[in-house]
């Protein structure tokens, strides 16, 4: 499932295509998608022009010239692919690609920029939404969302005060979409890494018994700006290097340094320890058992 850097580098793909055109013409071959297409949504698009394109959390977020705001979530298997014209070689594909059928390519945006942006979703846990920019706040989808981590706000008091008496684990808290918004599990487990915490570590110790940051929540919050600064610029370069026909977006695996790597070395600087794998609610937890703590 695409976690925050992967849909950055998604808008950032994107951008060049839409922002600043308009939608001349949508085509909707499924509407059934996470939730249904509402069916004013091609009304709502067309002749319309994108004045910018944002992002919260995992949502991609396209202000629209009526006043409208495009919401756009990649789901689990969703990806956008850019065409210059029908039927031309596709100029880039932003997405991890699991099916390459277009008999998946369920919405159609042709851009007056030239642009055709298809979203491709074979498992269609995606969605599409049309939101009044003035309802945005009240957004059911938006509403619950903790703070952007790699916002100014988001610091280690913010993140101090939202663990403060929180019995779970570092793990559980971080995977918690309202103490900060966009991380899975793959970049709590890098981020925790970075922090030298440990996963099971319960959240409440990062804080002391008023909520004043420790240490620990400094280090964490290092942590993650870090991991998710570094994926997005690793984005970044798969995205110049997308002249490559075969130029594929994913995560950007070569980066990571406990996720996926059980039996290896740790790569923190003189740890001796071995990359070890657990499950917590459910998921993989990857740590190092001698450096985090
Ligand atoms: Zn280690």
């Amino acid at each position: 499932m695409p976690e925050l850097p992967e849909v950055e580098t998604v808008r950032r793909g994107l951008e060049p295509a839409m922002d600043g055109a308009c939608f001349a013409k949508v085509d909707v071959h499924r509407g059934d998608l996470r939730w249904p297409l509402p069916n004013d949504f091609k009304a709502r698009l067309q002749g319309k022009t994108v004045t910018g394109l944002g992002r919260r959390a995992k949502y991609l977020l396209a202000d629209l010239s009526s006043g409208d705001v495009l919401l756009m979530h990649l789901g689990m298997s969703g990806s956008f692919h850019v065409f210059r014209e029908e039927g031309d070689k596709k100029l880039a594909r932003y997405y991890h690609e699991r099916e390459k059928h277009a008999a998946h390519d369920h919405v159609v945006f042709h851009m007056s920029s030239g642009a055709i942006v298809t979203f491709n979703d074979p498992r269609r846990f995606g969605s599409m939404k049309v939101v009044p920019r003035a309802k945005l706040d009240a957004e059911p989808l938006l509403a619950r969302l903790g703070p952007e981590p790699l916002g100014n706000a988001f610091d280690a008091a913010m993140l101090a005060a939202a663990c403060k008496g929180n019995k779970t684990s570092l793990k559980a808290a971080l995977s918690d979409q309202r103490v900060v918004a966009g991380l899975g599990n793959i970049y709590v487990c890098e981020a925790l890494h970075r922090a030298l915490l440990s996963p099971k570590r319960i959240a409440a110790t990062i804080a002391s018994k008023s909520g004043a940051p420790n240490e620990r929540a400094e280090r964490l919050v290092d942590g993650i700006k870090a991991v998710l600064s570094d994926a997005i610029e690793a984005g970044g370069s798969s995205l110049r290097d997308h002249k490559r026909p075969d130029g594929d977006l994913g995560y950007f695996q070569h980066h990571f340094r406990v996720y996926d790597r059980e039996g290896e070395r740790c790569v923190t600087p003189r740890c001796p320890g071995i990359v070890k794998r657990m499950v917590q609610n459910g998921r993989s937890t990857f740590s190092c058992p001698v450096c985090q703590s």
